[in-house]
């Protein structure tokens, strides 16, 4: 498996039109609101907005291309997690509120799987749950853990199962595989098709998408792009990770790398040893976090974290691509499947996703400012962004909801520590994760290193 002759775009962009392929914005407009970003915080609010109020005149306005972001890039794991586990979310706000913020988060799934189904587009939705293998008697204990937490906030079967060695070996044939957690909420996508589906959905409803129109300053009411300025009631920043890069929020959030590959198409005996025959999303429970996915012509769409923080927030082409990682990823994924070893690795790639100080996604609408703004998932952002992005229309346009009482709503980030303790601080934490796993996979116990970690807060929960 040499990634060598990698094609370094995502492997998702093949079935699509990854290329600038819309106008420009020229000149200066006047709309009611104007999103910035073209990916699914963006495309869906502006869905909801003209589905609440078909009169609006919305514009997206976009620095590169539709899916040029994070949403072209992902692992297509649609599904219902809070960054920092249920248990946090409980502590913050109280049972019952986080049991109803996760319950929205699993409707977000279905309704992902509904909407798409409805508009037509074609996504390759398979609802077939997210499954956790449990590799070492440590991280058997771990899955315990998230199991019992799970039970304790009033999950059923029907929503989560502790799976024996049996139970989980068929569901994927990995090596060492002694059991596991399978979740019920989580669909594999395409996220490649979501997103370009998505954006034209919203033009069929009527909503101006501006490609290569890159944002250079806002403030309430004006947004100045490269080519003109828009005026509006509201904007809307959709710009997750890359929101660092505008002018007064470089602390704001943090662009942390995530990075992916793709083996060619596999043949039907290596799925058949392999398994996840319902297209479950899976990982394991070591620190630094791996994700996996069967897609639906047969490829292992693979990644993980591990890609260093690059310094004053910096997101650069260059980033995306990075040897060490991606040559990290496919030992992984032959330490995880020894059978795939003739089989080429056909693409590489990464892109930045978002991370806020506090670790706690926001949905906020500022209505005396003109400004609102969605997004810090951490990783977590496939169907969250269809639930943010439902509720910031629901408030731009005054209607209230279950959701729009939901806690993240107007939850604000402290900033990010200046340079150069936000460097030392990021990629320490990520180092005490990879050595982490190195120690509890020789020791087998616990290593305190995980808990040290920035990155670990909400380890056995997280997939970035
Ligand atoms: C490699 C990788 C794997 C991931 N895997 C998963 C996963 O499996 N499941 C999951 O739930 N989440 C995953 N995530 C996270 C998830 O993809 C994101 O949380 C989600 O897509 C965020 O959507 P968004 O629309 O808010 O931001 P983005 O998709 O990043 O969109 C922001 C858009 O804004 C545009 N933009 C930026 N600056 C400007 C500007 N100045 N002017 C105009 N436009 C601008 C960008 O070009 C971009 O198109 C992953 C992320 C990465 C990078």
């Amino acid at each position: 498996m040499d990634i060598s002759g990698a094609t370094t775009t995502p492997y998702w962009w093949d079935a699509v039109d990854s290329e600038v392929s819309r106008r420009q914005l020229s000149g200066d407009i006047d709309v009611d609101v104007v999103i910035i970003g073209a990916g699914f915080t963006g495309l869906w609010c502006a869905y909801y907005l003209k589905q609440l109020d078909p009169g609006l005149n919305v514009a997206i306005v976009e620095k590169s291309h539709v899916g040029f972001g994070a949403s072209g890039r992902n692992g297509g794991w649609c599904h219902a997690e809070y960054p920092l586990g249920q248990g946090q979310l409980a502590e913050d706000h109280g049972r019952e509120t986080a049991i109803r913020h996760m319950r929205a988060l699993f409707t977000s799934v279905d309704d992902v799987g509904r909407i798409t189904a409805m508009e037509g587009i074609d996504c390759d939705y398979a609802k077939g749950g997210v499954l956790s293998v449990a590799r070492t008697e440590l991280q058997a204990s771990y899955a315990r853990e998230e199991f019992a937490e799970a039970e304790s906030f009033g999950l059923g079967p029907e929503d989560i199962r502790l799976l024996d060695v049996e139970e989980a070996t068929e569901m994927l044939g990995a090596t060492d595989v002694i059991g596991g957690v399978w979740h019920a909420h989580g669909a594999a996508i395409h996220p490649g098709k979501l997103v370009h589906g998505l954006a034209a959905a919203v033009e069929d409803l009527g909503v101006t998408i501006y490609e290569d129109t890159e944002v250079l300053n806002l403030t309430g009411g004006t947004v100045w792009t490269k080519h003109g300025k828009v005026r509006s009631d509201m904007n809307v920043l959709a710009t997750e990770g890359y929101t660092s890069q505008l002018p007064g929020r470089a602390r704001w959030i943090v662009p942390l790398y995530s990075l992916m590959i793709a083996t060619e198409p596999l043949p039907d005996d290596v799925w058949d040893d392999i398994g996840l025959s319902d297209r479950q999303t899976f990982t394991d429970y070591r620190n630094l976090i791996i994700y996996g996915q069967r897609t639906a012509d047969g490829c292992l769409a693979f990644g993980g974290r591990g890609a260093p923080y690059h310094w004053g927030s910096s997101i650069e082409d260059g980033f995306d691509i990075n040897d060490d990682v991606h040559s990290e990823l496919v030992r992984v994924l032959l330490d995880l499947f020894p059978q795939l070893s003739d089989y080429a690795i056909t693409h590489r790639w990464g892109g930045p996703l978002g991370v806020p100080r506090d670790w706690r996604p926001s949905v906020t609408v500022d209505r005396s400012k003109g400004i609102s703004w969605a997004g810090g998932y951490v990783g977590d952002g496939v169907s969250t962004a269809h639930l943010a992005g439902q509720t910031l229309a629901e408030l731009i346009t005054g209607t209230e909801t279950e959701r729009t009482t939901l806690p993240w709503v107007n939850h604000s980030w402290p900033k990010w520590e200046p340079e150069p303790f936000r460097w030392i601080g990021i990629n320490a934490g990520l180092a005490l994760a990879k050595s982490a796993d190195q120690s509890e996979q020789r020791t087998g116990k616990h290593s305190r290193k995980a808990d040290l970690g920035l990155w670990m807060r909400g380890r056995s929960r997280r997939r970035v």
